[in-house]
């Protein structure tokens, strides 16, 4: 018979386990907390859409739409795209759902997103992002709100140090137009120096010039004017409100006037939050505002703003989280007291204890893999009755099952100092377990 081939791992996906996904769920706890704390509403959207939908909102032109995507005809031959973010088929949805009904609508949403690029450390072809969206608000407030959100999610995560963020405007359709015409003039003028690359761009997209990372544009791009020359009164104090704004609340910001958004739908607020410790995958929260998608998409003029952030990269950025570790481990003394030991095990959960059972082994081993799981206590179980042990001072004394989930849950929690019944943010490693 012939040999079955191992299975292999897709180029660019990735298996998350033990600490990586301990530092991924962190940051997707830290999301969720401080989604509420801002009263956004969750949000599901599909993982595949029709291609159409990420063609136009966010370009043919863009590296994403011309070499990034996910496309393939289906069995009904429509031809569909897995998202390469959210912001499209979020807007989809809004148009679709009639979700204007409930506009200003503050949105988040979190899970897996697809990009056929190469791989390398902090950038996969499955990748994961938080995403955070405010639709049918065109107040600088709402982007100040977004931004001080994601300010807060950075302190949250411990990384706000490391991470800057960078902020610019593209003013209004009129501000841009003029902007426009002066960098086609600019870099017209600079024909010879700028990469194949860049005079493509001056033919479909200029602005994406002046964040090329090609060294042989640089120059080119340095040099090219600012948009602040050009922005009108209404484009100006719209960018003075959010900078006011963020000021007022505490959110650090530097002006990096080569930031761009290619896009014609893209107005006022572009921002990125960049650290130095990713190497080239250094923006790890990318967004702005995006008043002429919807209508774009079809739907009515809507403005919008929003962000996101690659799970990974935020991981990767914050410090380690703790294992976890039960509160208690169920030692059963022989086969005999297995079903008091479930029963024990089922009771203490029930009352909201984290109890790890073992499976296998006898008195002595089970003990050992209790040390090991920092379990603080064992529940040690007889055929005839039940003694808990605090397997960080070796105290031991009996007590019964009809204790369980009352008396003995809350010595439990009140002797281990845990808020709750499991591992949480703010809890200490056990007495007796610390530096080891
Ligand atoms: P980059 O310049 O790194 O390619 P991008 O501009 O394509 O990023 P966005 O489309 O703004 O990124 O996506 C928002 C965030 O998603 C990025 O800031 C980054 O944290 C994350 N991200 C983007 N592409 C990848 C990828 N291939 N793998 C992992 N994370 C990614
Ligand atoms: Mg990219």
């Amino acid at each position: 018979m012939a040999r079955i081939e191992t299975p292999k791992r897709v180029r660019g996906t990735q298996d998350i386990f033990g600490e990586e996904q301990r530092r991924f769920a962190r940051v997707v706890e830290a999301f969720e907390h401080v989604r509420r704390l801002y009263c956004f509403q969750q949000v599901q959207v599909p993982v595949f859409e029709a291609t159409g939908v990420f063609a136009r909102s966010m370009g043919e032109t863009s590296d994403v739409v011309s070499k990034e995507m996910y496309t393939f005809p289906d069995r009904g031959d429509d031809l569909l795209t897995l998202r390469p973010e959210f912001t499209a088929g979020i807007c989809r949805a809004y148009i679709t759902e009639g979700w204007q009904q409930y506009a200003p609508l503050k949105l988040t949403t979190h899970g897996p997103v697809f990009r056929y690029e190469r791989p390398q450390k902090g950038r996969y072809r499955q990748f994961h992002q938080i995403d955070a969206e405010i639709i049918g608000a065109a107040e600088p407030a709402a982007d100040v709100e977004l931004l001080t959100l994601a300010d807060q999610l950075l302190r949250e995560l411990g990384i706000s140090e490391g991470v800057t963020l960078q902020l610019n405007t593209l003013g209004d359709a009129e501000t841009r137009d003029a902007w426009r015409a002066a960098l086609i003039e600019h870099f017209q003028s600079h024909r010879a120096d700028l990469s194949e690359d860049s005079l493509t761009r001056l033919e479909k997209n200029p602005l994406r010039i002046l964040d090329s990372k090609d060294p042989r544009d640089r120059p080119a791009a340095d040099s090219a004017p600012d948009i602040d020359a050009f922005l009108t009164a209404e484009a100006r104090d719209f960018f003075d409100a959010v900078t006011g704004g963020l000021d007022a609340a505490g959110v650090a910001w530097t002006r990096n006037a080569r930031l761009v958004r290619g896009l014609d739908y893209y107005r006022h607020t572009a921002f990125e939050f960049v650290t130095d410790r990713l190497g080239a995958q250094g923006t790890v929260l990318a967004g702005g505002r995006y008043d002429g998608l919807i209508g774009n998409l079809g739907g009515p003029e809507t403005p919008g703003v929003g962000w996101a952030a690659g799970i990974e990269r935020l991981g990767m950025l914050a410090d380690a989280p703790e294992d976890e570790f039960p509160l208690v481990a169920i030692i059963p003394s022989n086969d005999d007291a297995e079903a008091l030991a479930n029963a024990s095990a089922a009771e203490l959960r029930r009352a909201g204890i984290a109890t790890q059972t073992a499976f296998r082994g006898n008195l002595k081993k089970r003990m050992q893999r209790a040390d090991a799981a920092k379990a603080w206590f064992a529940l040690i179980v007889n055929a005839d009755g039940l003694a808990l042990k605090n397997l960080g001072t070796g105290e031991q004394e009996p007590i019964t099952f009809e204790d369980l989930a009352e008396r003995t849950g809350v010595r439990i929690i009140e002797e281990s100092g845990r808020q709750q019944g499991y591992l949480s943010e703010d809890d200490d490693l056990p007495e007796g377990f610390d530096g080891e």
